[in-house]
């Protein structure tokens, strides 16, 4: 059984060909889709990240635009930040880089952004909507792995799905998404007793640890789809949690690192700015 390598680079191409024809239209009505991305402090992967979206938006007409902060800030500067962009009618989208330093308290500051501005989806109105399956925005990593699952054509109804991992940006949000399209979902973390015992039931398997290597070809049941979250930087290399050499002999689809999960990210959250554009100002 051969296994397909799921392409996040070539699906977030076109994700980026669609949204190019719908801005140009949107930039007809005079509207300029905004997106307006905070970092705070130095934080050498972030700077990456940050550089990336900021490209991206501007390739794709974008009004974009990078707040640099120092490490420094203090949580009412970087709120009042926050009030302002809030208050500015041309900023569809704000996304606060994460992580941010240590002395600030991210629940507080994301809850600052207004709910209709936050494309990344971590407010706690945009998680609770997507726990009560109702319309809002549904945060980025995780909107892209059911793009790459769905990209591959593998049926998510009725398969067991297993998360490793729970947090806030990814392990939760994609459980629920796993769940609202009525996979059986199993959600492991740290404290999961006998770990394998899970993946190796599982059908479709997404890996959101960020250790390098985590996840070995034996704890993958044959014919899966494996999806790798993890990114991690080791000297030159970007790293997953999969060991991808043993997993694409068992999996029947798998996305690689890098070009995988990581260009669906951004793909998404330009098309969460594009839709913030167009739900606030593009309907008249
Ligand atoms: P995180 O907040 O650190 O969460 C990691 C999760 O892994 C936690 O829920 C933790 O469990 C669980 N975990 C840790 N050790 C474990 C173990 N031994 N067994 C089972 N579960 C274990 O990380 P995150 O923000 O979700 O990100 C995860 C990875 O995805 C990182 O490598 C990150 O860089 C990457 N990422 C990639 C993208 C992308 O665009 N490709 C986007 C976001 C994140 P506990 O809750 O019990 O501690």
């Amino acid at each position: 059984m051969g296994c397909e390598l799921i392409d996040g680079k070539e699906l977030a191409k076109s994700v980026y060909r669609d949204l190019r024809q719908k801005t140009a239209e949107l930039r007809e009505k005079g509207i300029i889709p905004g997106l307006t991305v905070i970092i705070v402090g130095e934080d050498p992967a972030s700077l990456t990240y940050v550089a990336s979206k900021e490209k991206r938006a501007a390739k794709l007409g974008y009004n974009s635009k990078v707040i640099r902060m120092p490490e420094r800030t203090t949580q009412s500067e970087l709120c009042a930040v926050i009030d302002e962009l809030n208050r500015d009618d041309s900023v569809d989208g704000i996304l606060v880089q994460l992580p941010l330093p240590r002395h600030l308290n991210k629940y507080d500051v994301i809850k600052h952004i207004a709910p209709e501005k936050d494309v990344d989806g971590f407010h706690v109105v945009n998680s609770g909507a997507l726990v009560a399956g109702l319309p809002g925005f549904i945060p980025c990593t995780p909107k892209g792995i059911i793009r790459l699952i769905d990209h591959a054509g593998v049926r998510i109804e009725g398969k067991h799905a297993v998360v490793i991992g729970r947090s806030l940006i990814v392990g939760k949000p994609a459980a629920m998404l796993l769940l609202e399209r009525n996979a059986t979902v199993t959600v492991c973390h740290s404290k999961t007793v006998d770990l394998k015992s899970y993946t190796r039931t599982a059908d479709i398997l997404v890996a959101a640890v960020g250790i390098p290597g985590f996840v070995t070809g034996d704890m993958i049941k044959p014919g899966a789809t494996v999806i790798d979250v993890g990114i991690k930087r080791l000297g030159d290399e970007l790293r997953g949690d999969v060991v991808f050499d043993e997993a694409v002999n068992v999996a029947g689809h798998l996305t690689p690192v890098p070009g995988g999960v990581g260009p669906m990210t951004i793909a998404m959250l330009m098309e969460n700015t594009y839709i913030a554009a167009l739900e606030r100002r593009g309907k008249a």
